[in-house]
């Protein structure tokens, strides 16, 4: 009933010069609102492909994505920051600092990006994400290139951000993160395994 994302049958292909390269063949997959799940599957299995989709920065060749209930599978550029939102400057700083405060940072609201570490910048760029209060989170590959103790860091925020009411939709190679989720989806080959 209340899925947040539903695609049936989806594909995508690449047009080369000289050949057609098919990455996504045929999925359909259903994930509801609140649910915690991780998208595994080896390097080429179309896992980035496939949440470009799901993240409306890329369309499919055909079959159909329903996101909350409408079919987006043939728009761009769904969801533009807060800025196109015409929220004004006093609240757009005020609801900044409260994200960095969620993950952490409070006390680096006046530092640059060169002025994070790795572990911070990934945090930035999860308040980032939640500053327009998303129902939909899609992380591809949240804790790469993270040491242990700050990809720990990283999972309990979006962990938290699950138990507050978010959907999760997140990429990973590692089973340990994979943990996380309520659920894993496994891709092999552009299908789903
Ligand atoms: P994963 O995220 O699972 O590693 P990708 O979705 O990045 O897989 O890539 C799946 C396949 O699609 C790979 O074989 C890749 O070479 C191919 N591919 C991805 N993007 C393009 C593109 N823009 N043009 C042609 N082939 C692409």
């Amino acid at each position: 009933m209340s899925a947040l994302i539903e695609i049936a049958d989806l594909y995508k292909e690449y047009k080369m010069e000289t050949h057609v390269v098919s990455v996504l063949k045929g999925i359909s997959l259903q994930i509801k609102k609140n649910e915690y799940v991780a998208l595994m599957g080896p390097s080429g299995s179309g896992k980035s492909t496939l949440m470009n989709i799901l993240g409306c920065l890329d369309t499919p060749t055909s079959g159909h994505y329903i996101l909350n209930g409408i079919d987006v599978s043939g728009m761009q550029d769904v969801a533009l920051p807060l800025v196109y939102a015409g929220v004004a400057k006093k609240e757009r700083t005020e609801t900044a600092r409260l994200m960095l405060e969620k993950v952490h940072l409070g006390d680096r609201t006046h530092h640059k990006p060169n002025e994070l570490s790795g572990g911070q910048c990934q945090r930035v760029a999860i308040a980032r994400a939640l500053v327009n209060n998303p129902s939909l989170i899609l992380a591809d590959e949240p804790t790469g290139n993270l040491d242990s103790a700050t990809s720990a860091e990283i999972m309990e925020i979006l962990d938290n951000i699950h138990k507050n009411g978010n959907t999760i939709l997140l990429v990973t190679h590692e089973e340990d993160i994979a943990k996380h989720a309520e659920r894993v989806i496994r891709l092999k080959d552009g299908m789903i395994a």
